[in-house]
């Protein structure tokens, strides 16, 4: 029965795409008609969290010195721990795509927000939050992987305390009018240990503490801050690129 039901589906199937090739071959191809500029080769790096050749690598385990305060942290086999202060990169960026490794303590110390808090904050401003999720009840937009005190991540894809995790953001920055108005919001795509926990998501603003989330008018670039609340987090292998829209035009 399961047989005769798998060929006569694969005979339709057939016959059906012999009709759409059939089809197609009597079509005139369709050209939009915009001159593209060719994409740039990026030679990837050998898996998907290593460095593609044009990233800026901000932390390859042996230094932080494309970071201001840098030296607050303490740098030991490779690993950054977080110290003493946030960190700040030198150099600034907009629209970005970030992978960075952390790893909240193995020794399970604290509660809710007190317990393995780092954070990303991107333009310094757009905070992903880095917290031990695993049994340590918090606030849901404040747990590991939420915007902060915007949205919880869709879901918990958390490794346990002491294990290696990554985040992959894509970032829009945001852009404002002449009058400080923002006009376009800022958007964060976040994939947390290879898991979408959002997806372009729509930020309403800042992050904060004590207010609401709201936008100030900023720099098209800025730089991008590691949080330290207290707790030794764990950094590695963190890398990030600048892209823009390809951009072709319909010649007059
Ligand atoms: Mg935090």
């Amino acid at each position: 029965m399961l047989t005769q039901r798998t060929f006569l589906f694969t005979a339709a199937a057939a016959a059906v795409g012999f009709g759409i090739n059939a089809y197609a071959a009597r079509q005139i191809e369709y050209k939009s008609g915009i001159v593209f500029p060719e994409p740039k080769m990026v030679a990837p790096g050998k898996t998907d969290a290593e460095p593609p050749a044009d990233a800026t690598v901000l932390f390859d385990g042996k230094d932080l010195s494309k970071w201001n305060n840098g030296d607050n942290w303490e740098i030991k086999d490779g690993v950054a721990t977080a110290k003493k202060s946030g960190i700040t990169t030198k150099e600034a960026f907009g629209d970005c795509q970030l992978h960075i490794e952390f790893a909240t303590p193995e020794k399970v110390e604290g509660k809710g927000q007190g317990r393995g808090n780092s954070g990303v904050y991107i333009m310094g401003k757009y905070e992903v939050q880095i917290l031990d999720s695993i049994d340590n009840p918090t606030y849901f937009d404040g747990q590991c992987a939420s915007i902060y005190k915007q949205s919880p991540p869709m879901v918990n894809a958390s490794r346990k305390p002491g294990e290696w995790q990554t985040y992959d953001i894509l970032f829009t920055a945001p852009k404002f009018g002449e009058d400080g108005k923002v006009t376009k919001p800022a958007y964060a795509t976040v994939i947390h240990n290879g898991v979408v926990v959002h997806n372009h998501f729509e930020l309403l603003g800042g992050t904060f503490y004590d207010r609401p989330p709201v936008y100030q008018k900023h720099a098209e670039k800025l730089p991008l801050s590691l949080q330290y609340h207290g707790n030794p987090v764990k950094f590695r292998n963190i890398w990030i690129r600048s892209f823009e829209p390809l951009v072709g035009k319909k010649p007059e």
